[in-house]
């Protein structure tokens, strides 16, 4: 390996800027570990071209790529106006109602019927990412009369939030049921669910999705944060989606916010992304400011998985170099000594169990003797991901013999996925660890490298065994 190996894993959103091989292939050399599919934005044509562009640069990279797709959700949207767009001023008067004629300063269409009845007088309503602040006057079956508290510029088709109400609608609307049917055809690795609200929601897609892809709960509501560690334990992983949480909730609630989502989800063993205007300000320029730096940082020092490019890789000026930015930043805290010891000082506790142990071990011995590497022989990632769980202070080498595995494993912590033959024995097993771990330069003569394994082979969810071998 030419760059040290990098802990904390990247997930690039795909979009127009970066729709080509070429563009794919240069984020992946970039740092990119998983691309994101935004059915928010695109066709499906265009999402299923990406994935074979993908699939193409993982065999010529010689490295598993994760794709995740990202549905859309119920994403409540206002409708269009006359003149495209309107200017509200604090004070005045304004009406959303289930008319679908084109409106004006004084109404506007807003299909969403089934929430007209779980709204009172008072509840806020946030258009435009929060920027206009109204407030509900009146309430009918079709109408609600609102006062603007904040005004502003409001156009065709923008956002609205209502944070104070569960939403009583399925976190699956038509658009996603189409989109994930669609999806579940193409060859991909993760599905993101957005506005979580509750555990069923997320029992829903399961429901559908079966095993053909991971879940992802996005956390972006209220609500999802009272039943956060029901919804954690649902899932495969989490995003912190703090572009909409960061609207439900005021801003200055989301450094919190986020530090718990992430503790969360620690302390249940599941991989968690920090996502959002990481490096927004690289959309425009080729460096971003000290602030983003800092909150790039912040992420990983909590002890993140991953960390996620938006719109700077999807529709930026400098989709690579927001990979590059990102991956030195990580690199730096990685290099940091205060970070190990944070990681340390945070790590939750998890249930005791055999495999449990022999992780946990792994990490100690890690640590002490010192070594080099942690090989993990796993068949469904999940002794992968209990050993990332610990944060040793070395690499994690998971060899499997499953393609989907490694490919899941992208967007874990720590973890350098590889897809190997089937192991027959003892013997076997140490030598493809010294073979791989050799071969891909992650360990010199006379260092060490720790195997966990179970025996008898081919049985998963085994790990009972712990090897210490010194490289010759
Ligand atoms: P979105 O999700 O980009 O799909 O809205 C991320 C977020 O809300 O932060
Ligand atoms: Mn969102």
């Amino acid at each position: 390996m030419t760059t040290p190996f990098r802990k904390v894993k990247i997930l690039a959103t795909l979009g127009p800027a970066s729709s080509t091989p070429q563009k794919i292939q240069d984020l992946v050399k970039a740092g990119a570990n998983v691309f994101r599919l935004n059915f928010s934005h695109g066709t499906h044509e265009g999402h299923a071209q990406n994935v074979d562009f993908i699939r193409i640069i993982e065999k010529r990279e010689k490295q598993p790529l994760g794709i995740l797709v990202d549905l859309q959700g119920p994403k409540l949207r206002v409708g269009q106006f006359e003149t495209t767009q309107i200017t509200l001023e604090p004070g005045q008067e304004f009406t959303l109602d289930l008319n679908q004629a084109p409106g004006d300063t004084t109404r506007v269409y807003f299909p969403h019927e089934s929430l007209y009845k779980c709204l009172e007088i008072g509840t806020s309503i946030l258009l435009v990412d929060g920027k206009i602040r109204l407030t509900v006057k009146k309430v009918s079956r079709d109408s609600i009369l609102t006062n603007v508290e904040v005004g502003g510029v409001l156009s065709n088709n923008q956002g609205v939030n209502v944070p104070e109400v569960l939403l009583p609608i399925s976190a699956l609307t038509d658009k996603d049921r189409k989109d994930l049917k669609f999806a579940l055809t193409l060859d991909i690795d993760f599905v993101a669910l957005s506005f979580v609200q509750q555990p069923k929601d997320v029992l829903e897609l399961r429901a559908i999705v079966k095993n053909k892809a991971k879940i992802i709960s996005k956390i972006e509501k209220p609500q999802a944060i009272q039943h956060l560690e029901e919804i954690v334990d649902l899932s495969d992983g989490v995003m912190v989606a703090r572009g909409d949480l960061g609207v439900e909730f005021p801003p200055e609630k989301v450094p919190a916010l986020q530090k718990k989502i992430v503790h969360t989800c620690r302390a249940y063993g599941k991989p968690v992304i920090i996502a959002t205007q990481m490096l927004e300000s690289m959309i425009q320029a080729p460096t971003p400011t000290r602030a983003e730096a800092s909150d790039v940082a912040t992420a990983v020092y909590d002890g993140a998985d991953a960390v996620m490019l938006s719109a700077e890789s999807a529709s930026g000026k400098y989709p690579v170099e927001a990979v590059e930015m990102m991956s030195k930043i990580i690199l730096s805290v990685e290099q940091d000594a205060l970070y190990g010891k944070i990681l340390d000082t945070t790590m939750p506790q998890m249930p005791v169990s055999t495999s449990e142990g022999i992780t946990s071990a792994a990490r100690g011995l890690a640590q002490s003797l010192p070594a080099a590497l942690i090989v993990t022989f796993t068949d469904t990632g999940g002794t992968a991901l209990r050993t990332a769980h610990k944060r040793p202070p070395c690499p994690i080498l998971a060899m499997t013999v499953d393609i989907k595995t490694t490919r899941f494993l992208t967007i874990v912590w720590g973890i350098l996925p590889i897809l190997i033959p089937p192991t027959k024995n003892f013997e076997e097993m140490i030598k493809n660890s010294l073979k791989y771990s050799k071969e891909l330069g992650l360990v010199k003569k006379r260092e060490k490298i720790i195997t966990t394994f179970g025996i008898p082979f081919g049985e998963p969810g085994s790990t009972n065994s712990i090897h210490v071998e010194e490289v010759s």
